[in-house]
């Protein structure tokens, strides 16, 4: 029960998992690069997989969350340290070899985090772990889940993915959604400091102290400096949380947005922290959409009371719960591999009228691609609080998103589908209809460009909605580290800063 509940808020109730569809291309061939590298690593390191070898197809694969990001590398390297990261990158620049880096897997388009014919760099065997009294120090290797787990002991709660195995470089190197950035900022704004291998294979620590400039540069810059081999986390006191989970049916859906953009507007002196995932489904079978809500908030109180406009919404489910952090995520999977997904995203300021115009809009344009063979619509929302931007305006260090201390809702598409054949219909509906709306934001007033690389589908660039004086000390930044523009060149994957 709990988990057809969990899946189908993820969009994962009617794709059915197949073995033969993964959509694996046959017969790639290595470039000149990639051979060089291949060898060279094949000779230097044992962890290295080939096409033939058994466990190819599972890290080509079942590794990640969408079937589209499925493709065929020349080979694969599994590094068990900083150092072995060090050389592999020093091997890529000197046999001029293409590759990706996968965290998590759970970025969602094609080349973001694997390659065809090239290198991929698979970091799931840096998965260290080890607690301090105020921070952690985390491997890339790991999921939030492995993270949550590991803090429990110790009654502390790190800032980072809201399912259970999103990876933890992905997230916190392009900012990181939780359910506390209100009182404690993005997961971006908790890190310490990155150890961060860099395009000629030396490695540096960067804290607020050194290499102060590549420290700011990586809190949301993604994966423009180089491969970081280990996060160290700020963590928070927090050894139970209260939880709520509510479902909607269709006439609680403008009640339930309306309570989205409360929720945003939500900005105490002295804040609880709390958050959300808050979802609308399509059910293409009976045309009806449902809503549903994922919430939590620090502390015990029972019901979580920063959720009251929601509980006030009459209810098709209502489960409040005191937990922890770990127990919550526990039930909270991401499945990987069960469909293709395409996502679409925009910002705006909270206005309930317009937020449920959008939802409308949406539903009318799924009706067109209803004939789309898997189709599973989700229609997401997000809450960029004032008190988020806040923590990064005055903790002396900032981040590259430049926010300001003024509440945003993003809203998103995130449409599932089955077969290739669909690709390209999916990806221009799904552009198409964001950009319609929000240009009709734009006119009202009402529009942020703001773009999170989380939410973002691949036709869109985040850069674009940065203050463009961070996008140029990003860029500069990048040229003082990255000399030989191995992180553009030869990794470009991944939303990319650009030229
Ligand atoms: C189901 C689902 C739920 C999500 N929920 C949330 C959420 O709650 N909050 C939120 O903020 N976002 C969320 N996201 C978005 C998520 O944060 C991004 O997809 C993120 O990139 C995932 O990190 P990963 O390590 O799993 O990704 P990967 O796909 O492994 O990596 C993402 C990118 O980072 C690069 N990269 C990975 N590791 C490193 C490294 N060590 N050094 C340099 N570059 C690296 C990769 O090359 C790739 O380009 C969600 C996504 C999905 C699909």
């Amino acid at each position: 029960m709990r988990y057809s509940f969990i899946s189908s808020l993820l969009g994962a109730a009617t794709a059915v998992r197949s073995g033969s569809c993964v959509g694996l291309p046959a017969d790639i061939a290595p470039t000149k690069g990639a051979s060089c590298a291949c060898n060279t690593l094949s000779h230097t390191f044992k962890d290295v997989i080939f096409p033939n070898n058994s466990s190819y197809t599972t890290q080509v694969a079942d590794k990640y969350w969408d079937v589209r990001a499925n493709l065929s590398p020349a080979c694969i390297f599994l590094p068990s340290s900083a150092d072995e990261v060090s050389k592999a990158i020093s091997i890529f620049g000197s046999c001029n070899a293409q590759f990706a880096v996968r965290g998590g897997g759970h970025m969602n388009y094609p080349g973001s985090n694997n390659i065809d014919g090239g290198v991929l760099l698979a970091l799931e065997k840096l998965n260290e772990i080890q607690v301090h009294k105020n921070t952690v120090d985390v491997g890339p290797g790991l999921t939030w889940y492995d993270l949550y787990s590991a803090l429990e002991p110790h009654g502390r709660v790190a800032i980072g993915g809201r399912l259970k195995t999103i990876g933890i470089p992905g997230l916190t190197l392009i900012g990181g959604f939780h359910y506390f950035n209100n009182k404690y900022g993005y997961a971006m704004d908790n890190v310490v400091s990155y150890d961060i291998v860099l395009g000629n294979g030396t490695q540096v620590k960067a804290t607020k102290t050194h290499h102060a400039d590549l420290f700011w540069a990586l809190k949301g810059g993604a994966n423009n400096y180089g491969v970081v081999t280990k996060f160290t986390l700020r963590t928070f006191d927090i050894p139970r949380i209260s939880t709520t989970i509510q479902v909607y049916n269709e006439s609680g859906i403008p009640d339930f947005l309306t309570a989205v953009c409360d929720m945003t507007l939500l900005d105490e002196i002295d804040p609880i922290a709390a958050g959300m995932v808050a979802t609308v489904q399509y059910n293409v079978s009976t045309r009806t959409t449902s809503a549903s809500l994922l919430g939590v908030q620090e502390g015990i109180s029972k019901p979580p009371s920063q959720f009251a406009n929601f509980s006030a919404i009459p209810a098709m489910t209502r489960m409040n719960n005191v937990t922890t952090m770990k127990q919550w995520a526990t039930n909270l999977d991401s499945p990987k591999q069960m469909f293709r997904v395409m996502f679409s995203h925009k910002t705006m300021k909270p206005d309930p009228d317009i937020l449920i115009s959008i939802y409308q809009a949406w539903k009318d344009a799924v009706n067109e691609i209803s004939d789309v063979k898997g189709l599973y619509p989700t229609f997401v929302t997000n809450v960029a609080s004032a008190g988020a931007a806040r923590v990064a305006l005055k903790n002396g260090i900032g981040n590259v998103w430049g926010l300001e201390a003024s509440p945003h809702i993003l809203w998103q598409f995130s449409t599932g589908w089955a077969l290739a054949q669909d690709d390209l219909r999916i990806k221009a509906w799904s552009q198409q209809l964001a950009e319609k709306l929000h240009a009709i934001n734009v006119e009202k007033g009402i529009a942020s460009e703001f773009v999170y690389m989380g939410d973002a589908g691949e036709w869109q660039n985040p850069y674009a909605g940065f203050p463009k004086e961070n996008v140029a000390r990003m860029r500069e930044i990048r040229s003082s580290y990255d000399q030989q523009g191995i992180f553009t060149r030869l990794n470009w994957g991944g939303f990319k800063l650009g030229l």
